[in-house]
């Protein structure tokens, strides 16, 4: 299904990367569907939030919890919260960036699960992990749609437990 459904764009967005499109998965009734569910699979029981990464990682992370019953928390690229933030800063594939989240953003602690579409290098996850743990959370894991291969992601987010339901 991932194959059938994911969009492969070269040079984008810049030359020399190869970018993966998730749209059309999440376009499609039973591809949606199957990628929530098989996210959270791993995990049942062992998360309390879900974390859900800017942007792609919302719509995931948002059904993900929805499903499971529990909360979520969202990870926001710098400079958009309203409110007091923790800030990371992080190496993306392509150029830096920052993530932020309200400092109350997980009022009760506990267990959370990060969710993004792609895991590449690993910084943005680190980045968030580092977050949720700053405002008083343990993550549970880091569940992906894809992880693209060599670029050492899962090295960075050792030793915590990386899902992704397909590696490329
Ligand atoms: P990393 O920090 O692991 O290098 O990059 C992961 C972040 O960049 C994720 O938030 C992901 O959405 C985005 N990203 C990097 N490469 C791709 C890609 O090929 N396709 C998509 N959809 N997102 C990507």
């Amino acid at each position: 299904m991932l194959d059938r459904l994911c969009a492969i764009i070269p040079d984008h967005p810049e030359p020399g990367i190869t970018f993966r499109d998730l749209t059309p998965v999440f376009a499609d009734a039973e591809g949606l569907h199957r990628v929530v569910n098989s996210l959270a699979e791993p995990f049942a029981g062992e998360f309390d939030a879900v974390a859900g990464l800017e942007a792609r990682g919302f719509l995931l992370a948002s059904a993900v919890a929805y499903a499971a019953g529990v909360g979520l928390m969202t990870v926001r690229k710098g400079g958009k919260l309203p409110r007091e933030v923790y800030s990371r800063e992080y190496q993306l594939e392509y150029g830096t960036a920052t993530l932020e989240v309200h400092r109350d953003a997980l009022p009760k602690g506990g267990r959370v699960l990060l969710v993004d579409d792609v895991l590449a290098t690993g910084g943005t996850a680190a980045a968030a992990a580092s977050l949720v743990e700053q405002v008083g959370g343990t993550v549970a894991g880091i569940a992906v749609v894809l992880e693209l291969d060599g670029l050492g992601g899962r090295e960075k987010l050792d030793p915590w437990k990386v899902h992704a339901l397909q590696r490329v």
